[in-house]
């Protein structure tokens, strides 16, 4: 279906009649066991568009039996070849039915419908990717002498638990599901009750792929009805968790009683460095894109700026200007900037702005809730800056999860070291130079999974992805990805 025609059943109805009913369970949307259901809402105009099922632990208990039968008798065994085949033919999928994801994205999440469509592409090319890794899950052998034989094999974990956020509800669903598969795992998702719809859709789309009834599980709900159910299930194997840090430490909790594996990508407080020797348009667009990108709603999000002092007052004077021109609108109207999630989340981040104003904190532009200049609704923040933020400020230590950057002033490059690695998250850092050793002895010496230099969010699917400290630890994406996913069982035998 065209993304337009899409717009306009939207805009004539106020909903979508293609929009999944019921959880994915089985290789069908099922009935679930108790008849009830929660109102989904559009951010750009704060209206409900359609109404979901919230599951329950009975819900979650056949997710998890029929997750188990399909690993043991369809899935675990199946030629890796043919699971490739089948995750290839996902990602076809996936793209023939990139309008109709994208739309149900950004009424979701509220994202541009532009951004929208770019995580669709990236789930099809997470499947691409981890569809070409299914037959080269290679062992080791080991030189024992001629009286032995050693070596090693990659196993499955089992039935893998999938808990999503609503900031990038594909992307996350992708980036779990794929790997799990590829390695011969099965999956019971729950999907964020603010964003439920793709990964239904996706759960779908992977049956009509070829995937066996079963193998790919999701359960809508709550997290305390829904999500709590499955971390604490004694059935599931692994817990791939991507939330706040309230919600895993929870999970973590709740994986140490069955000894669960557990991956935690956690929240962020990411600073982008910039020195004065920096390209300074690379820069510029660098952080308006680290920190206005889907709202600020990003856990790798660049909503610290850390600037050396040379450049500071004219950096800081062209950032302004350039986030005063910035659009806010409706995200199928493919604004520069688009609502935040959900009401509750609005009154998150004006809180944040409210505490900062009555510390006298220097707000040079934005630091109010607003609306869709256009119709005079949804949930709106103002894209914000505050100057010279001192590090133990709570804007500078806490996430915001909002279009809000703090702007830390820094001596030199030491100092920005020193001020980048003062936080308690340690998930990813930018740094702008044009001093090639100097931004690799940084990189070295950030505290942070990932490192991005001269471009803020650079790497694909290929690159491994994670928290260090208060982000979490475990590995997405890349191979380290699918190791997740897998046991490693050595084998040794005499023979001589
Ligand atoms: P959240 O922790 O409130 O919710 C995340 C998910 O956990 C939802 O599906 C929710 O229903 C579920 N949940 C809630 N309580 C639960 C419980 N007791 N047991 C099991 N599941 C439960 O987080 P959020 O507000 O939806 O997402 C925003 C947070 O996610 C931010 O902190 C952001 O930084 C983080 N995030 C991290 C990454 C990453 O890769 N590191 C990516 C995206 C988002």
């Amino acid at each position: 279906t065209d993304a337009n025609d899409l717009i306009a059943e939207y805009r004539n109805t106020g909903t979508l009649g293609s929009l999944p009913m019921g959880h994915f369970i089985d290789g069908a949307f099922s009935e679930p066991v108790h008849n009830r259901t929660m109102e989904s809402f559009d951010p750009g105009t704060g209206v409900p568009f359609a109404r979901f099922t919230a599951g329950t632990k009975e819900d979650v208990d056949q997710a998890v039996a029929s997750s188990r039968l399909a690993f043991e008798a369809d899935w675990r065994d199946m030629a890796p070849v043919e699971r490739s085949r089948i995750l290839q033919r996902a990602a076809a999928l996936i793209l023939e039915n990139l309008d109709l994801l994208a739309v149900v994205e950004t009424l979701d999440s509220g994202k541009a419908l532009q951004e929208a469509m770019g995580d669709v592409r990236g789930a099809a090319r997470t499947f691409e990717y981890y569809a070409g890794a299914c037959d080269k899950l290679q062992g080791d052998s080991f030189p024992l002498g001629p009286d032995y034989i050693g070596y090693t094999i990659h196993e499955p974990v089992g039935v893998t638990a999938h808990i999503i956020p609503w900031n990038f509800p594909i992307s996350t669903a992708a980036r779990g599901f794929a790997p799990a598969l590829a390695a011969g795992c099965t999956v019971v998702a729950k999907p964020a009750e603010q964003t439920p719809y793709t990964a239904l859709i996706l759960a779908d789309l992977l049956h009509k792929a070829g995937l066996p009834a079963g193998v790919c599980n999701v359960v809508t709900g709550t997290g305390p009805e829904t999500g709590a159910p499955l971390t604490n299930h004694p059935g599931v194997d692994h817990i791939t968790f991507t939330g706040s840090v309230q919600t895993g430490r929870a999970v973590m909790k709740a994986a140490a009683e069955d000894i669960t594996r557990v991956v935690l990508e956690l929240g962020g407080k990411s600073p982008v460095v910039v020195l004065g020797d920096c390209d300074r348009e690379q820069a510029l667009a660098g952080v308006l894109g680290a920190i206005y990108e889907n709202a600020g709603q990003i856990c790798s999000a660049g909503s610290r700026l850390v600037v050396e002092k040379s450049i500071h007052d004219e950096f800081v004077d062209e950032l302004v200007a350039r986030t005063r021109a910035l659009n806010l609108g409706h995200g199928l109207a493919n604004p520069d900037v688009g609502p935040v999630n959900s009401s509750e989340h609005l009154a998150k981040i004006a809180g944040f702005l409210d505490r900062a104003r009555s510390r006298g904190a220097e707000i040079v532009t934005g630091g109010s809730v607003t609306e869709d200049p256009a119709t005079g609704q949804g949930w709106f923040f103002e894209p914000t800056i505050v100057n010279s933020v001192a590090a133990d400020d709570e804007l500078a230590q806490e996430e915001i999860f909002g279009p809000v950057l703090a702007v830390q002033v820094a001596d030199d490059a030491d100092h920005a070291l020193a001020l980048a690695n003062d936080c308690q998250y340690g998930l990813v850092a930018g740094i702008y130079t044009s001093n090639f050793a100097k931004a690799h002895q940084l990189a070295r010496k950030i505290d942070a999974g990932q490192i991005y230099i001269n471009e803020y969010f650079a790497g694909g699917i290929e690159v491994p992805f994670g928290g260090n400290k208060k982000s979490g630890f475990g590995r997405e994406k890349g191979l380290e990805g699918l190791a997740s996913y897998c046991k490693t069982k050595s084998i040794a035998a005499r023979i001589g």
